[in-house]
């Protein structure tokens, strides 16, 4: 066995010698695998490895840590622990699942609970991708905020602790990120060194293009088509993630409604912002902050993201207008 072990190794060995010895010779090719998973389009490109096994591993791992964190796949370990028995004041999960619900209780103090991870019994009233999506009834809306209210969970350890039977987790704002970093720590176990993790917009790059330059990420024109841009930004080893009203939404008598729901009220935010962009080295704090800055509004979301470190923020107002965080512009080009 350990010879067949070692033989195989020096095989491999041997292989990588010869691909390394080609790659000075040629361009490689990028290579890239996509699939619909967490709800939305998935797609990972390697510039530096034809591994394809590689690809199949980034999306097979996101699949499993969808069925660990979707509020809406039984058995995750949400579903579980928003079906708990009443009375059940703490449950075990998975240790990633903790550490992203803490991640979660993070952002929901920082914005005082204008991001909210007990958002569920509001959340699970919209359906944004019906094929007839409806507003849900005022009653239940109200009903669903009473239930609101990030105070009412803790973690510790595994053990995520409640104080009340009514609250549900909804991870939705964070998870993407989350995984998406997740599969950055996988491509570098697996020695890639250039690529691009796209979970439907939440973009992570890993080092930059086998040239040394930047990736180069298109920042979407609202409302317009995917290949539509209003700018560029250039990204190495770095997340870009954007929050905006035309990705999940619809419109109803004139009115747009969108995703990111005021926890107060039930409805979604209409504060004049249309998109936020973050630029961040962790995707999850990418995620989770382009959420908290759609929440608190253009104002306070510039001064949160100027107190922080390494984080930028491109903003995209109703007005059309975008408006940078200090700093921002050195990784935006807008165009005409
Ligand atoms: P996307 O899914 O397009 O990446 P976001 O990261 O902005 O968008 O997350 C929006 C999701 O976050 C919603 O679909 C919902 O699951 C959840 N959510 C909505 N409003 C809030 C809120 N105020 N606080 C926390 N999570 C929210
Ligand atoms: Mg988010």
């Amino acid at each position: 066995m350990k010879k067949f072990a070692l033989a195989a190794a020096a095989v491999c060995a041997a292989l990588t010698v010869c691909l390394t010895g080609c790659k000075e010779n040629r361009q490689i090719e990028p290579i890239s695998q996509s699939a619909f998973l967490l709800n939305t389009f998935v797609t990972v490109t390697l510039y530096d490895s034809e591994d394809q096994d590689i690809l199949t591993g980034c999306l097979k791992l996101c699949g499993e840590y969808e069925n660990m964190l979707s509020r809406t796949i039984e058995g995750s370990d949400i579903y579980r622990l928003n079906h708990r028995e009443p009375g059940t004041r703490a449950m075990e999960v998975q240790e990633e699942t903790a550490e992203l619900i803490e991640k979660g209780l993070y952002y929901s103090k920082l914005s005082e609970g204008a991001f909210d991870i007990t958002i569920e019994p509001l959340s699970s009233q919209w359906d944004f991708t019906a094929e007839n999506p409806q507003v849900p009834d005022e009653r239940s809306l109200e009903e669903g905020a009473r239930k609101v209210d990030y105070r009412q969970l803790q973690v510790e350890g595994n053990q995520v602790i409640f104080q009340s039977d009514d609250t549900r987790i909804d991870l939705g704002a964070i998870a993407k990120g989350y995984i998406a970093d997740r599969l950055k720590d996988y491509l570098l176990e697996e020695n890639v060194k250039s690529a691009v993790i796209n979970l439907g917009g939440n973009v992570l790059c890993v080092g930059e293009k086998p040239d040394g330059q930047p990736f180069r990420i298109g920042l979407r024109k609202p409302f317009e088509g995917q290949d539509q841009v209003i700018g560029v930004l250039d990204i190495s080893d770095r997340s870009m993630v954007t929050s905006g009203v035309y990705e999940r939404h619809f419109v109803k008598d004139g009115v747009n409604y969108h995703h990111i729901l005021d926890p107060k009220t039930g409805y979604p935010y209409n504060n004049g912002l249309t998109s936020v962009t973050i630029v961040s080295e962790q995707s999850v704090d990418g995620d989770g902050l382009s959420t908290v800055c759609f929440s608190l509004g253009l104002e306070k979301a510039l001064q949160l993201v100027e107190s922080l470190d390494q984080v930028y923020a491109v903003f995209i107002t109703e007005d059309g207008k975008i408006h940078t965080s200090k700093g921002a512009e050195q990784f935006l080009e807008e165009l005409p």
